[in-house]
């Protein structure tokens, strides 16, 4: 079986690519990958092959996709302040890429599309938890990209009978996740910052909440979704249920650390949502076999790899030093 991942040399399409390289079914992974946030270096280690091209380019698309039995769509730009500065390349990146992709699967026949979407396309919306069947209502160009993404697959399913599972994740953190300056999402920032002795900002009161979920989880639902051919006929939540607040988070962290950290509060940044916490039932009844790495957890092994990065990059500098 061959799987197809856009994003792949992304944060969490890395961890999809090498879960997928664990099964025994899947005989060959491409990835197609502009590497505008992604890195090659994600894919060290497993033997997917990485072309590297736009998903709005469908030359690459022909060239890759045929013979694929599945197609995972992660390819993006992932961020609501990238989006905020830059509408016009969030929309063309996730809503056009989508569309672009889709089409192509439907050129190639191909038999299933997995595609990410985003819990900030509830936005506004204030009821907890967050069910599929509420009303979107995204405040931003990202979340609007990310609702574009999943309702052109469900149109797609609908118009030409193409079999897609368009997920929303939710805050999604692990080792591997970027940096990204002032787009950074808060785990790896609140890590980076924690290790380098630097306090940690905390945009608002700290008070607002996030439904967190393990990548290896996440890589883990989608490859189950593919290798099972998972295909319902509406978009669902990729997380458990848990509310944690950014204070909570930095709780976790100090027990991790085994130390206080300094925090600063910043202004609450427009297009973030308070509140976010996933009505988990429909990914608990398609896959029951699936169990969340707990947060601690998660978090431990984010430390972890943190820190093997930065003992690579002082023996990296020192070694361009003694040169
Ligand atoms: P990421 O930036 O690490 O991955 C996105 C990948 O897409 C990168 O490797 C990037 O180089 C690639 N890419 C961007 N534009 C492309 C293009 N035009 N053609 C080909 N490749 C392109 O981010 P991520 O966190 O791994 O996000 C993966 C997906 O999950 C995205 O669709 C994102 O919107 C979605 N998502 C992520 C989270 C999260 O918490 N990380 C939450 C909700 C949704």
């Amino acid at each position: 079986m061959k799987v197809v991942v856009t994003g792949g040399a992304g944060f969490i399409g890395s961890h999809v690519v090498q879960t997928l390289e664990g099964v025994s079914d899947v005989t060959e992974v491409v990835v197609v990958d502009d590497l505008s946030t992604g890195r090659a270096e994600n894919l060290l280690g497993t033997t997917a092959e990485m072309v590297q091209g736009s998903v709005l380019d469908d030359s690459v698309l022909d060239k890759v996709l045929p013979g694929a039995a599945s197609v995972v769509h992660l390819a993006a730009v992932p961020s609501v302040p990238r989006s905020i500065d830059d509408p016009l390349r969030s929309h063309h990146a996730n809503a056009t890429g989508t569309l672009t992709v889709l089409e192509a699967a439907r050129r190639h026949r191909i038999p299933q599309v997995v595609l990410a979407s985003s819990s900030s396309v509830y936005g506004a919306n204030t009821a907890l938890p967050k069910r599929e069947a509420m009303r979107p209502m995204p405040l931003s160009p990202y979340a609007v990209s990310k609702l574009a993404t999943e309702s052109y697959a469900l149109a797609y399913r609908a118009c030409f009978g193409l079999p897609v599972l368009p997920v929303r994740f939710f805050n999604v953190f692990g080792p591997r996740q970027p940096l990204n300056g002032v787009y950074s999402a808060v785990v790896p920032a609140f890590v980076a910052a924690a290790l380098e002795g630097r306090p940690l900002r905390i945009f608002g009161d700290g008070r607002q909440t996030r439904d967190f979920t393990y990548v290896g989880t996440v890589a883990q639902v989608l490859v189950a979704a593919v290798t099972r051919r998972v295909s319902v006929p509406d978009v669902i939540n990729l997380a458990f249920g848990t509310r944690t607040s950014l204070l909570e988070l930095i709780t976790e962290l100090e027990e991790v650390l085994g130390r206080k950290v300094e925090v600063t509060h910043d202004q609450a940044r427009p297009g973030d949502v308070r509140d976010s916490q996933a009505d988990g039932s429909t990914l608990r009844s398609l896959f029951p076999d699936i169990q969340p790495v707990p947060l601690r957890a998660g978090i431990e092994a984010t430390v972890t790899w943190r820190m093997g990065q930065d003992t690579l990059a002082a023996r990296e500098a020192a070694a361009s030093l003694a040169v």
